[in-house]
């Protein structure tokens, strides 16, 4: 069993199951371990790899390795059903916004960003981000779990690279830029 075990990718069975997380694929409660779809096919494939070398060992009446290859067996179908509820289950799309605005506030240095959407607005999905205007805390907004807050902040950092540039040319930078859904 020990070659088994090493030989998954993940020592973690997902015995949870894997939950649909918005915007990125699939997590285990257990270990947070996220797989896109690949990734859960790939899950299953190790398993039926696990359960073929397990049957060509068997040799006559080995008792120890037929417990050893059922179980195996049933490791399969444990994690088939996983990825055929997976790939049945209702696709959770993203709504994406209509427009964001991104304004520059001189006084706390930040942006004030706000996230416009078409009624009726995601549930959860939020309307309004601040970020200090400068690179570092714009890229950690990079894994915010809010698909949308990752969208306008991958728009702030655009913002923030073009006012950088003017201001380096001693050009006037602009203060605020809309981003329509054709840009988003
Ligand atoms: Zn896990």
């Amino acid at each position: 069993m020990r070659g088994y075990m090493e030989s998954t990718r993940e020592n973690c069975p997902h015995s949870g199951g894997l939950q649909a997380v918005v915007g990125s694929g699939f997590r285990c409660s257990v270990c947070e371990t996220r797989l896109d779809l690949e990734g859960v096919e790939r899950w299953v494939r190790d398993a039926e790899i696990a359960r073929d070398e397990a049957h060509l060992t068997i040799e006559g009446d080995d008792e120890f390795m037929r417990i050893v290859l059922d179980e195996r067996q049933r490791e399969v179908y444990r994690r088939r059903k996983v990825l055929y509820e997976l790939r049945s289950a209702p696709r959770v799309v993203a709504t994406r916004p209509e427009m964001i605005l991104i304004s520059y506030d001189a006084v706390e240095d930040s942006y004030e960003c706000r996230i416009f959407y078409k009624e009726p607005r995601p549930a959860g999905g939020l309307e309004r981000v601040s970020i200090e205007a400068d690179l570092e805390p714009i890229l950690e907004l990079r894994s915010h779990p809010d698909p949308n807050v990752r969208l306008a902040c991958d728009k702030v950092e655009e913002f923030h690279a073009l006012r950088r540039r003017l201001a380096e040319q001693d050009n006037p930078p602009p203060l605020r830029r809309v981003f329509y859904q054709n840009e988003l």
